[in-house]
């Protein structure tokens, strides 16, 4: 691959550089993106009819299958090249920010060490009623719904992730906001760019003068506001984009 010289440049002068992550990213891991068909049991589901707290209350063990088999997806994925690349930024780079639409963790198994979760963490089960996170060895038996219980309120209890409609952890969204505005160079990585709140966070980089570097094999709502694009896959482009401006492997 070929990259522009100002783009390599930018990269070895950056004091923070933040790799913004979205679904796309954990694809060559094996774990779908929504957009992606559903296969098997699933496909007659639009996942963003599933992911909503609307129909965890009217088919709380449709939900909750649902997750237990994407946490099952996730379980036997592993970190890919790109996730590597990312993690070897910190080799090179003085401060490095991973902010991640994605809740499969992957990020943190590469070896990443700053990872802000914008939409949870999908291994972490919480009480649905008193947010309590309680690991499976203390789930209560599932009531009449189907869905295993709160060992202390005895609430349902559900995956902690973000559902569409649901506002952000506090926390992470100011840590995010805060990674855009001292960013010298914005690594956004397979995502559509049209998952708001998240997809504003690449705008608020750039009005402070970040730039900005689509990694994605298709086109984005994101595509006219950045700097440099890389089309391709994160597994492919990320290695190479750190070997092009450090030398070495690109992973490790
Ligand atoms: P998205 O909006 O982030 O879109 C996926 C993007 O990835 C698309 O632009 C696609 O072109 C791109 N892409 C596909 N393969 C790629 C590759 N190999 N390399 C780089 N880019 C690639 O994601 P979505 O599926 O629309 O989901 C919306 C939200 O749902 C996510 O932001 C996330 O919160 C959640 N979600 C999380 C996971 C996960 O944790 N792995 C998976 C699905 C959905
Ligand atoms: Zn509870």
């Amino acid at each position: 691959m070929n990259f522009a010289p100002a783009l390599l440049q930018a990269l070895r002068q950056s004091a923070h550089v933040v790799v913004f992550s979205g679904a796309g990213m954990s694809a060559e891991s094996g774990v779908p993106t929504f957009r992606d068909a559903q296969t098997g049991l699933w496909a007659q589901y639009d996942p963003t009819e599933l992911a909503t707290p609307e129909a965890f209350r009217r088919h709380p063990k449709r939900v909750w299958d649902w997750y237990a088999w994407r946490r099952e997806l996730v379980a036997r994925a592993r970190p890919h090249a790109g996730h590597r690349a990312v993690a070897a930024l910190e080799r090179h780079v003085p401060q490095v920010t991973v902010v991640t639409q994605n809740v499969d963790g992957l990020h943190q198994e590469a070896g990443s060490r700053r990872v802000v979760e914008l939409h949870g963490n999908l291994r972490r089960i919480v009480c649905a009623r008193c947010r309590a996170v309680v690991p499976q060895t203390a789930w209560a038996p599932a009531g009449p719904e189907g869905v295993p219980r709160c060992p202390h309120c005895g609430g349902l209890l559900r995956p902690d992730v973000v559902w569409f409609g649901e506002p952000l952890p506090a926390d992470a969204w100011r840590a995010a906001q805060q990674a855009m505005q001292t960013a010298d160079v914005v690594l956004v990585v397979g995502t559509s760019g049209v998952v708001y709140p998240a997809a504003g966070l690449p705008l608020l980089a750039r009005e402070r003068g970040a730039r900005l570097v689509e990694v994605n094999p298709t086109e984005t709502a994101l595509t006219p506001v950045v700097d440099d694009v890389l089309r391709g896959p994160a597994g492919e482009v990320l290695p190479a984009l750190v070997r092009a401006a450090w030398g070495g492997e690109g992973n490790g």
